[in-house]
């Protein structure tokens, strides 16, 4: 097997990836919170994730992955204080929280297909495995790493000794961040909520008077209530990772509150290691260097972003790829429209070839080209240099079969529909005769007869694109 070297946030190098099973990887992501559309900056993490999945299955390993939807217990502010985020949800659209969370997760499943994100092997929900929680939290008390507030059963992270293992913080200064959130009943700022009651006083006074009954509530040992958001991902990737805890994912801002609790409630719960390389994607920011986050208001979607102006979505996937996942990513008008124009580039690179079907096997291939993309790819996932080599190719003298089955091999971990795009229909003649009255209205310089023949081609779900250089057309 190839060396495969991934930058892991634990020891903060780059380490030879291992698997725990020969060549069996068990990856966990953690999955959206639906209680809204996912953001750009949340595909952007899922996307680094995918090419992750797919440069492991391209070193030949067969892959178990795990994603959790997060439809109960993530509170407004990390730190336990504040409302459910799916119970605002359903306020916000008079909905019930139920409601809310299927809505959003098809929303969620439907964006990651459009950008050819492969989806996980297993779904889980939070809700799904309730009673798993619970055995969790249980097996805390029996150790002696819990407490009882007004409020909740918390974890005590003044007993588990390695809390910052992950963070590579002082314990002092995540202290110092987590006290934002004031719970005078806390017996450390770190400390974090395994099961929150629906009630304060469990029973029976409500949280405050007045207060709406919670929707999303269960029984428990502790009273009636529901899980903290941590403790979902180490149930559930117990459950359906055995054993085969190798690598753990998400975005840089679950480093340190998350993921740190995640690690010390499962290792607190069984004494052993829980996952062996934990991976962060960067953040993509909106200009000026701002995290494009849910709860502010700056927050683009797929749809709205992209699709609406008819940008194909692959052109964001591109344009992910275009940077290291471990950079942050500015987002812009003139950045996806770069993308979009690169892999417009791309694909006409590829349908310029001159044979479409290339009968060369993977095995075949073998020429520098190919030992370059896998150094790039096997070097903690570099994109931009795997995108790189992949134009280097195309640019070679190589037979152009050759290039033809190399480019569609990247693809695979690429994964932006090479194959598709080039066996594409080119444009109907109708559109063929628009595009031209088109030019010729440019040539000569009647901007009236050009918008107008813009329009009407955009109507016919057609997407138009000026440059410098030239008019490209196609499909939305
Ligand atoms: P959430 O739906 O809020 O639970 O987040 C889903 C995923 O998106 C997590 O892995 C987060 O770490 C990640 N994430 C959140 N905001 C951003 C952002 N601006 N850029 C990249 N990833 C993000
Ligand atoms: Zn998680």
């Amino acid at each position: 097997m190839n060396k495969l070297y991934l930058y892991n946030t634990l020891t903060r190098q780059k380490e030879e990836f291992k698997a725990i099973k020969n060549n069996e990887a068990g990856l966990y992501t953690c999955g959206p919170t639906v209680y809204n559309y996912a953001h750009i900056g949340n595909l952007r993490s899922y996307i680094f994730e995918d090419i992750l999945k797919r440069v492991l299955i391209y070193n030949g390993y067969n892959i178990k992955h795990v994603m959790n939807i997060t439809d109960v217990g993530h509170l407004a502010g990390d730190m336990d204080m504040g409302e459910d985020k799916l119970e605002v949800g359903a306020k916000r659209e008079g909905k019930s929280a139920w409601d809310i969370a299927k809505f959003y997760e098809k929303a969620f499943k439907g964006d990651i297909a459009k950008l050819n994100i492969a989806p996980p092997d297993i779904w889980c929900r939070a809700t799904d495995n309730i009673p798993e929680q619970i055995d969790l939290i249980k097996k805390l008390e029996e150790r002696g790493y819990t407490y009882k507030t007004s409020d909740g059963i918390y974890f005590d992270t003044s007993k588990f000794k390695d809390y910052t293992k992950l963070s590579h913080q002082k314990l002092e200064d995540l202290r110092e961040g987590a006290r934002v959130e004031k719970n005078p009943e806390k017996k450390n700022p770190t400390d974090f909520a395994l099961w929150k009651f629906s009630y304060l006083n469990n029973p029976p006074t409500p949280i405050s008077a007045g207060a709406k009954k919670r929707q999303m509530e269960w029984n428990s040992p502790w009273g009636v209530g529901f899980p903290g958001w941590h403790i979902e991902c180490s149930a559930m990737s117990m459950k359906f990772l055995g054993s085969q805890l190798d690598i753990h994912c998400g975005g840089v801002d679950h480093i340190n509150v998350h993921h740190t609790n995640e690690i010390a409630q499962s290792e607190a719960a069984t004494g052993k290691k829980f996952f062996n390389y934990w991976m962060h994607g960067a953040f993509l920011n909106i200009a000026g260097g701002k995290k494009m986050a849910k709860s502010e208001e700056n927050f683009l979607t797929l749809e709205n972003a992209l699709i609406k102006k008819g940008i194909n979505p692959l052109a964001f996937r591109y344009a992910v790829l275009s940077v290291h996942y471990r950079k942050p990513m500015e987002w812009s008008e003139e950045a996806i429209l770069n993308a979009q124009r690169g892999l417009e580039h791309l694909y006409n690179q590829v349908r310029k070839l001159k044979t479409q079907n290339s009968k060369l096997k993977t095995q075949d291939i073998d020429n520098n080209f190919k030992i370059n993309f896998l150094a790039a790819i096997n070097d903690d996932l570099n994109t931009p240099q795997a995108l790189a080599v992949a134009q280097e190719l195309l640019k070679s003298n190589l037979p152009d079969e050759e290039k033809l089955a190399a480019v569609l091999d990247f693809d695979k971990v690429l994964g932006l529909n090479i194959a598709g795009a080039i066996h594409e229909s080119p444009l109907p003649d109708e559109i063929k005769k628009m595009v031209h009255n088109r030019q010729k209205a440019k040539e000569e310089k009647n901007f009236e007869k050009s918008d107008k023949l813009r329009e009407e081609i955009e109507k016919s779900g057609y997407a138009v694109e000026d440059t410098k250089e030239e008019m490209r057309v196609f499909k939305k």
